[in-house]
């Protein structure tokens, strides 16, 4: 046995499970010697594979067991717990569309797991098991044009109950996901406003009357969407959980989802981190290869001691789930400090490769701009310090905020 190795597990494993090495080990090969090869075949932004690079990769990746990774077994994804779902994440974002469309699509998208924990059986069987059998994007429609930092206040899209309907009026901004999905989640008030508690989630399908959708262009390759509910009527057997407990609803899936979302941030970065070191190991400038300089040396230091600290942080906020302690706390600290690390990471790795750093035929070039999106969605940096500060200092301070 080498030394750093207990078992059959190396100690740079810690703290996986054996069973959790043999899942993250096959799907990076899968990544690599699978899904790698069939994204060469799209262009640089592409967001999607056509069906038939595609199809063959969804078959293998429901055999391997890593087919939408945060659905119950019993309804047909994989139930991996948060730490499973983290190791699994770090890979899967480890090729080019991987920072929006994990594994290319390979391994499904989750439909939102409220639907199991907080919908009805008939809500289950419409939405939740079609959705993991497919594994098509769901969108979750939370931001409006009046702000996305604090929900519970900005939103005005208002659902108002006329027997057994609700006609649903306003608009959400910023929408990922709508491109490809058939459904989706949208909050909406049906209570006073400025209250947490007078908001309350919908299942709304694409082809309702009175929904319309707006592509935005923004910075990265996945396109976020503006929809509009002009009288748009929604049957009151698609009210997610109660009236007024939206955010009840969601908030365990939100505080959760922050950390497969931290995970594959890093991975993005330790794959642009790998190619770089494979760079600088062949270019030569002043007589010596790029490897020799200290300043390149530094760089490459100091992105593999901050990945590694991330990718600690991320476990460790994963193993609260089981372990005990404060869930919310972890997940706000690991999801701003991957998404940071992840960003200086992408940052050198520009730097790194000089002008082929900002080509189009460089996957660096993408993960540069839609790393620098990370630091705003599922709740920006400035909010997760929030909840991070609130902790230390106690609730009510000025200056202080409520993550939505
Ligand atoms: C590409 C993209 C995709 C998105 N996808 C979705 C989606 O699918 N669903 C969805 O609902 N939303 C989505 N969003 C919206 C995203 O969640 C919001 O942009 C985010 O919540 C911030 O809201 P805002 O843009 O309105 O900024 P604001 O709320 O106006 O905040 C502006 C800035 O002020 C900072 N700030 C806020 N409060 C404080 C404070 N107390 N102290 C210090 N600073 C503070 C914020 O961090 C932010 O940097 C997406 C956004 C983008 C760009």
């Amino acid at each position: 046995m080498r030394v750093g190795q207990v078992g059959a597990i190396s100690m740079s494993d810690w703290p996986l499970s054996e069973e959790l090495v043999q899942i993250r080990d096959t799907t990076r090969r899968f990544m690599r010697n699978e899904v790698k090869k069939a994204e060469e075949q799209v262009e640089h932004d592409a967001i999607h594979l056509p069906h038939d690079l595609l199809d063959p990769l969804q078959k293998k990746a429901r055999e391997l067991g890593i087919w939408c990774i945060r659905s119950p077994e019993e309804y047909g994804g994989a139930g991996l717990d948060l730490l499973g779902q983290a190791v699994v994440a770090e890979e899967t974002a480890r090729c080019k569309m991987g920072a929006y469309i994990p594994a290319c699509g390979a391994i499904g998208f989750d439909p939102p797991n409220v639907v199991f924990y907080g919908g009805t059986k008939d809500q289950i069987e419409r939405f939740g098991i079609p959705g993991v059998q497919k594994g098509d994007k769901v969108f979750t429609a939370i931001t409006e044009a009046s702000g996305g930092s604090d929900p519970a206040r900005a939103i005005r899209t208002r659902a108002v109950r006329k027997g057994d309907r609700y006609i649903l009026n306003g608009a959400k901004m910023w929408i990922s996901g709508v491109q490809h999905a058939q459904w989706g989640i949208v909050f909406a008030r049906t209570g006073e406003a400025g209250d947490r508690g007078g908001i309350t989630c919908f299942i709304v399908e694409k082809g309702m009357k009175g929904f319309s959708q707006r592509e935005i262009p923004v910075i990265r390759s996945y396109s976020p969407f503006e929809l509009v509910f002009e009288d748009c009527e929604i049957p009151v057997e698609n009210r997610l959980g109660e009236e007024g407990e939206g955010f009840k609803l969601v908030s365990k899936w939100s505080v959760e989802g922050r950390i497969p979302y931290a995970a594959g941030t890093i991975g993005v970065a330790q794959e642009a981190l790998e190619q770089a070191i494979e760079w600088v190991k062949q270019r030569e400038t002043f007589r010596s290869k790029l490897a020799d300089k200290q300043a390149i040396q530094w760089m490459v230091a100091d992105s593999e001691m901050e990945l590694q600290a991330a990718r600690m942080l991320i476990y460790k906020a994963a193993m609260t789930a089981t372990t005990g302690g404060d869930l919310k706390y972890f997940s706000s600290m690991c999801k701003v400090t991957a998404t940071e690390t992840a960003f200086r990471v992408i940052d050198r790795c520009v730097q790194m490769f000089g002008a082929l750093g900002v080509a189009e035929e460089m996957p660096i070039e993408r993960w540069f701009r839609e790393l620098r999106v990370k630091r705003l969605g599922e709740g920006p940096s400035e909010v997760q310090r929030v909840v991070v500060a609130r902790q230390l200092l106690g609730s009510g301070r000025k200056g202080g905020g409520e993550e939505g």
